[in-house]
């Protein structure tokens, strides 16, 4: 009877020494496990904001949205006009990680007021955004309306935008 007790107690004592042990063990990997998460994420976010910075594609665009706030979006070239980057932002979360090239065209095409459509108003489907701001609803191409930004010419992103005017200014939109 007291061997069995002690045996008991020894086996308790063991059982009690594993649980602690295996416990701290659990605690370590989950420590580990979660570093190396916390990890991924802190470098999942940084990419995310060096890309926006320099106008990169986002290779996780729904991460991309939730790390970086639409006015940390910039092109190489500088900043962006507010509506844009919101624009973008909302492509991002939507699941598209196109970079700024998506938006902006090529700079030698500087399309002369009120012709853009004329040119490109192909398969577009243009719906209202901010105030003198349109956005494609189809694939998220952003235009201004002209006589909304009137200094459109002297803006280096603006120039390279499709323009369309809004509804204020006689526009279907
Ligand atoms: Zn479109
Ligand atoms: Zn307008």
């Amino acid at each position: 009877m007291a061997l069995d007790r002690r045996t008991q107690c020894q086996a308790w004592n063991t059982d009690h020494d594993h649980q602690v042990a295996a416990g701290r063990a659990r605690a370590q990997a989950f420590t580990t496990v979660y570093q190396a998460a916390a990890g991924l994420a802190s470098f999942a976010a940084f990419s995310a904001r060096m890309r926006a910075s320099h106008g990169s594609p986002q290779l996780f665009p729904h991460e991309a949205a939730k790390y970086v706030a639409p006015q940390d979006i910039r092109c190489c070239a500088g900043s962006l006009p507010l509506p844009l980057q919101r624009i973008i932002h909302a492509a991002w979360a939507a699941g598209n990680g196109w970079g700024i090239d998506h938006w902006l065209g090529d700079p030698d095409l500087r399309l002369p007021l009120g012709s853009l459509f004329a040119q490109g108003d192909y398969g577009h489907t243009w719906v209202a955004w901010d105030v003198g701001w349109l956005v494609c609803a189809a694939c998220w191409l952003a235009a201004f309306c002209p006589l909304c930004l009137s200094d459109w010419i002297d803006d280096h992103v603006l120039v390279r935008l499709p323009q369309g005017l809004c509804a204020g200014h006689g526009g279907r939109w």
